[in-house]
């Protein structure tokens, strides 16, 4: 027996939804997740198509280009509850369905920068080494990894690092958390250029004010990316 099995049989996969025990998301609550058909402004929030700046006012005080969200937010709903669980506990399950649904909404709003012959860069955003060895995993790469097997012309680049103590941004007004993060996310050694013209995604489970990705979207335009996207599950309030 395998040590997965034996955590089965303690802590059954219960579904997220309805708590019947049938994986993590049961084919009757799978049915009911609805994705996001359309994008907005990331700043205002008005509808924007592909989630692209209204105007240079709206993209004053962000670095990324535009940002897709899959799926709406709420704190009882299931999109939360997945992703609390696919943070603590390694899953497979979970890497498919979140996967998944990436996969179909990257595919639908990014034409303007995605062109089939590729050269484009999935990038996680990094965890500290203390969340690393808390965790065992970041779960924003292990969504960049199955979105590469979906894509021609894709790369996963897990090239970023941040310092311990970076992550506690709960509670914090847009401004304090920036300065928070400031000089807080860098990329690897050797790798200070090594972007020069190319289009980035940045991968993220939940952003709430964005300042995560813009602090990455900084790092990574001064190593040289010429378009940042971000791209995550869901959007907090
Ligand atoms: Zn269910
Ligand atoms: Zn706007």
């Amino acid at each position: 027996m395998k040590l997965s099995d034996v955590l089965d049989y303690i802590f059954p996969r219960k579904c997220l939804g309805c708590g019947r025990e049938e994986g993590y998301l049961c084919s009757f609550c799978r049915e009911k997740i609805q994705l996001l058909k359309t994008q907005c402004c990331p700043n205002c929030r008005k509808h924007q198509s592909e989630g692209r700046f209204c105007n240079q006012r709206c993209a004053e005080n962000f670095n990324f280009d535009q940002l897709i969200v899959c799926l709406e937010y709420s704190k009882s709903n299931l999109i939360s509850k997945m992703v609390v669980q696919f943070k603590y506990r390694f899953s497979e399950d979970l890497v498919e369905i979140l996967g998944k649904i990436m996969k179909h909404q990257l595919a639908v709003f990014s034409h303007n920068f995605r062109s089939e012959e590729g050269n484009i860069l999935l990038i996680p955003v990094p965890l500290s080494a203390g969340r690393m060895r808390f965790r065992g995993f970041n779960q924003s790469l292990l969504l960049a990894k199955y979105l590469v097997k979906n894509f021609n012309g894709m790369q996963v680049s897990d090239c970023m690092q941040r310092e311990d103590g970076s992550e506690q941004q709960a509670g914090k007004a847009r401004n304090a958390r920036l300065k928070n993060l400031e000089n807080k996310i860098f990329m690897n050694k050797g790798q200070e250029k090594f972007l020069a013209g190319k289009s980035v995604i940045v991968i993220d489970d939940i952003a709430t004010t964005g300042t995560t990705l813009n602090e990455c979207a900084r790092v990574l335009k001064l190593a040289g990316a010429s378009h940042v996207c971000g791209l995550v599950l869901a959007r907090g309030k």
